[in-house]
């Protein structure tokens, strides 16, 4: 930074040109001592002596530069590496500094320190900060210029017209839209295919279902047959061929009016009325009245004692647990714990629910056996003309998304060069100390409790709103949630040129209306080209 630097040194040496207090480098020829003043705005001339002699003469005050004695009159601060500066006459000597160099507190006692060095190096940094990111801004805004470009040659290749004057886009969307339609005429086609190809896939499934639930049924009156006849040999403990109210009385499971035991008129019931039964009997009339009670005496023995409650944790805190037993019950129970080791029927209490005997591995048997070939032809066709039928409509789907898409971005303006369309389909987020806000530049706006709930919409997209000369500088978004007894909820983005896209501030100046910062190359002016220092930027500075 060496200009600004050479450029200081003959401001240093200007200043030392003699002029009267107040007055500019640029005025000063007209306060020449050797002769006469004429007030500036001609209205009289008096001797150079009235000059600043604390005297208003002139009307304009023009005869006052460096005092206060001209209501109308203003003073000259040179300010010396900062920015020259006229202020009102009756700031002279107020007591207050006004000027950087603190000239204008020249007989006050007040003593102003010259800070003008120091605040023109801090605007000479800000200003090169702000030049440079306005450079790059407007850089990278060309880039996105020319990405908006390319991506319209493509679509124009795309259409294969490029000489039409039409929108790219719109060409694109009468292109995908005669696609549509012949996509649609495919999925209907395709849907009739795999209907046809359905029919007989479902015929020779239930086929195959019929078949194997006969077969499963089957398998199940042969399975209940093998235990009547098992139960029935177990039953006839005299072995003479018929079992007895005698033997069936052996069996207290059997029990009917639940006071534990088997009466000789509840066997004979259960019997039909009969004395005896044999197999065949047996098997018709009374397998079916007692095969869910009855308990063979071959099960296992390594099942768990059914009867033995958990006496290891008693809850007495909970109502609904019977108390838990008295040492006699304890007793009892212990005994019949021993006893149902060899013989199970005395036992008192319910039997735990056993499921009914079943045959070793019953998963096995009810699985389906797989399809026969000619089955499996007709499904493995129906399914190939489904995955052809859905990818056909998952393909009519897409289109439809980039007609919805197209559509909407075709009515959308993307300014005057389409720098602002890379900001569709993005979403930008800033997070305050209570809500999530977050900006879908084109599309909405909405707001989010940090800690979680749900979105508030603070407005759908309206249109552009900066001001005539300068459209493009704000966006408006309109109709959001509605305030409880207000208006919809509505946000106006500020476009601020920046290296970045960020939304970087969000107020609500009045109630239920936003204010958001979005700052974006996009906004970006183009820079002013580098000036070539002029006489009066000497003098001034
Ligand atoms: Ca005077
Ligand atoms: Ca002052």
């Amino acid at each position: 930074m060496l200009l600004p630097l050479l450029l200081l040194l003959p401001m240093c040496w200007a200043v030392e040109v003699k002029r009267p207090r107040g007055v500019s480098l640029t005025n000063h020829h007209f306060y020449d001592e050797s002769k006469p003043f004429t007030c500036l705005d001609g209205s009289a001339t008096i001797p150079f002596d009235q000059v600043n002699d604390d005297y208003c003469d002139c009307k304009d005050g023009s005869d006052e530069p460096g005092t206060a004695a001209c209501p109308n009159g203003s003073f000259h601060c040179t300010n010396t590496g900062y920015k020259p500066l006229y202020i009102p006459s009756n700031r002279v000597n107020d007591g207050v500094c006004d000027c950087c160099d603190g000239t204008d507190e020249y007989n006050s006692g007040v003593i102003c320190e010259n800070t003008c060095k120091e605040k023109g190096r801090k605007e000479r940094e800000s200003l090169q900060q702000m030049a440079e990111v306005t450079r790059e801004g407007f850089r990278l805004k060309k880039i996105l210029i020319e990405d908006w470009k390319k991506a319209r040659e493509e679509k124009q290749r795309a259409t294969g017209n490029p000489s039409s004057g039409e929108r790219p886009s719109v060409k694109k969307l009468i292109e995908l839209q005669a696609g549509k339609k012949s996509l649609e005429d495919q999925v209907e086609m395709l849907r009739t295919v795999k209907e046809e190809a359905e029919k007989p896939e479902r015929e020779a499934k239930e086929q195959h279902q019929k078949l194997w639930e006969e077969q499963l049924a089957a398998a199940k009156a042969q399975r209940e047959q093998e235990l009547a006849a098992d139960a029935f040999k177990e039953l006839d403990d005299d072995m003479d061929g018929t079992v007895s109210v005698t033997e069936l009385q052996t069996h207290p499971e059997l029990d009917t009016d639940g006071d534990g035991a088997l009466s000789e008129a509840e066997a004979q019931a259960l019997l039909s009325g009969d004395t005896q039964t044999d197999a065949t009997s047996f098997y018709d009339r009374v397998w079916a009245a007692i095969r869910d009670k009855y308990r063979s005496e071959a099960l296992p023995t390594d099942l768990p004692a059914p009867s033995a409650p958990d006496l290891t944790e008693p809850k007495e805190e909970q109502p609904p647990v019977p108390s838990p037993p008295t040492e006699e019950e304890e007793e009892e129970e212990e005994e019949e714990e021993a006893e149902e080791e060899e013989e199970e029927e005395d036992s008192e209490e319910a039997p735990p629910p056993l499921s009914p005997p079943q045959p070793a591995s019953p998963a096995e048997e009810d699985k389906m056996p797989p399809y026969d070939e000619q089955t499996q032809a007709f499904i493995d066709a129906a399914q190939e003309a489904r995955n052809k039928f859905e990818e056909a409509e998952r393909s009519l789907k897409d289109m439809e998304e980039s007609i919805r898409n197209l559509e909407q971005e075709i009515s959308f303006d993307f300014g005057p060069n389409g720098e602002f369309a890379y900001l569709y389909s993005q979403c930008y987020e800033l997070t305050t100390n209570e809500y999530v806000y977050r900006l879908c530049p084109f599309k909405l706006v909405s707001q989010k409790p940090k800690l979680g709930g749900s979105p508030t919409s603070l407005g759908t997209w309206g249109s552009w709103a900066g001001p005539d000369h300068d459209k493009f500088s704000a966006m408006k978004y309109e109709q959001g949630t509605g305030c409880w007894q207000g208006p919809n909820r509505s946000t106006t983005v500020r476009l601020l040129c920046g290296k970045d896209t960020m939304v970087t501030s969000t107020t609500e100046p009045s109630r239920c209306e936003y204010l958001m910062e979005l700052m974006t190359p996009a906004a970006c002016a183009e820079p002013p080209p580098p000036e070539a220092p002029t006489e009066d930027d000497h003098d001034e500075l």
